[in-house]
């Protein structure tokens, strides 16, 4: 059975709409074909100043919507990073294989440290790629589904399997991007221009999982729409109404043709009144199913301790093999 790997970092008080047609519904999907791991990179959580309490509030928050959201921990491998310490101890090995200037020319380092000043960040930043690159290669996965922002890392991931191979012996199987099926790209209600984001300044601009059926009804209400008045899918001159369009599409299972003949002759308002009915009936039973895992942090800790250890099954001999190779003493 092919293997997979994803990860969704625990950086929102809630997942959103854009998390979940573009991430969380094509997990659910690969659990029935491939052998797949999913975990929450809580070690990547931290190369940005961040509260505690909050991060592991957010680590179990983001647990409780994928498995509501329909993770299968007896199909898939849930866990958190940190639990399987094999990924720290792989990544600094491939810290000291990686080059300054490699590790420098990640795009995703340089703005975000351009973002915190180039003194004040974290050197975390500067090494999360090699981090992630030892969270794809401890798993040996087929295929990693990623985004176009992921892409450069996952490069980088290959370059360095393929470097410990020449340098030590073959070890690695040298990880292929995949780019899953995606969902559409869904834009922010506020800004339809820019994409929905965890991290976006407006709390409107996103429907969140976690939000009651009274704000997602709301936030879809005052979502942003455009000049005229007619209903067409046309991201240029209609971003907003295409906007809504698209998930009223993946939230319906409608395709956005038969959408766009059902309103023909119909106000924005309709669509929005219907969209917002569509949404909660899709999210409502997802959160309130999420809060009800949240009730009982315990019994959500021990499904994820159980994800850990399936997953630190597979890590764990990898890394041994990995130390041998380098010429680690061994401990026992
Ligand atoms: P941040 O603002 O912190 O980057 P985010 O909202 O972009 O958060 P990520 O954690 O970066 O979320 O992404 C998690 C997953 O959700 C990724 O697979 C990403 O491709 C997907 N995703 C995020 N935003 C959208 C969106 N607006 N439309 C479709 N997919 C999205
Ligand atoms: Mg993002």
């Amino acid at each position: 059975e092919h293997r997979v790997l994803s990860g969704m970092q625990p950086s929102g008080d809630s997942l959103h709409l854009g998390n979940y047609v573009g991430a969380l519904l094509n997990w659910v999907t690969m659990q029935e074909k491939y052998d797949a791991f999913f975990f929450i990179p809580d070690l990547h959580g931290i190369t940005v100043p961040h509260e505690p309490a909050e991060l592991r509030s957010r680590t179990r928050n983001t647990a409780a919507q994928f498995l509501a959201g329909g993770i299968d921990v007896e199909r898939s491998t849930l866990f958190v990073q940190s639990h399987v310490p094999e990924h720290v101890q792989l990544s600094w090995i491939l810290t000291c294989i990686t080059g300054m200037g490699e590790a420098s020319r990640m795009t995703q380092f340089k703005d975000k440290s351009a973002k915190q000043g180039a003194d004040s960040a974290g050197v975390g930043l500067l090494t999360y790629p090699m981090l992630m690159a030892a969270d794809i290669l401890l798993y040996q996965p087929d295929g990693v589904p990623v985004g176009d922002d992921q892409k450069q890392h996952v490069e980088l991931a290959r370059n360095l399997a393929q470097r410990f191979n020449h340098r030590f012996g073959e070890t690695f199987r040298v990880p292929e991007p995949f780019i899953p099926e995606v969902g559409a790209r869904i834009y922010d209600l506020q800004d339809p221009t820019t994409k929905m984001s965890k991290s976006a300044s407006s709390p409107n601009g996103r429907l969140n999982i976690l939000d009651t059926d009274k704000k997602l009804a709301k936030k879809i209400k005052s979502a942003v729409t455009d000049a005229g008045t007619e209903i067409r899918f046309d991201r240029e001159t209609k971003p907003g109404i295409s906007n809504l369009l698209s998930i009223y599409s993946a939230v319906s299972g409608k395709s956005i043709d038969e959408l766009v003949e059902e309103y023909q002759g119909k106000m924005y308002g309709h669509l929005k009144v219907d969209l917002a009915d569509a949404v909660v009936a899709r999210f409502g039973p997802i959160r309130d199913r999420a809060l009800e895992l949240l009730e009982d942090p315990a019994e959500l800790d021990a499904l994820l301790a159980r994800g850990a250890e399936k997953a630190r099954a597979i890590a764990s001999p990898l890394l041994d093999d990995v130390y041998a190779k380098v010429g680690f003493l061994p401990s026992t």
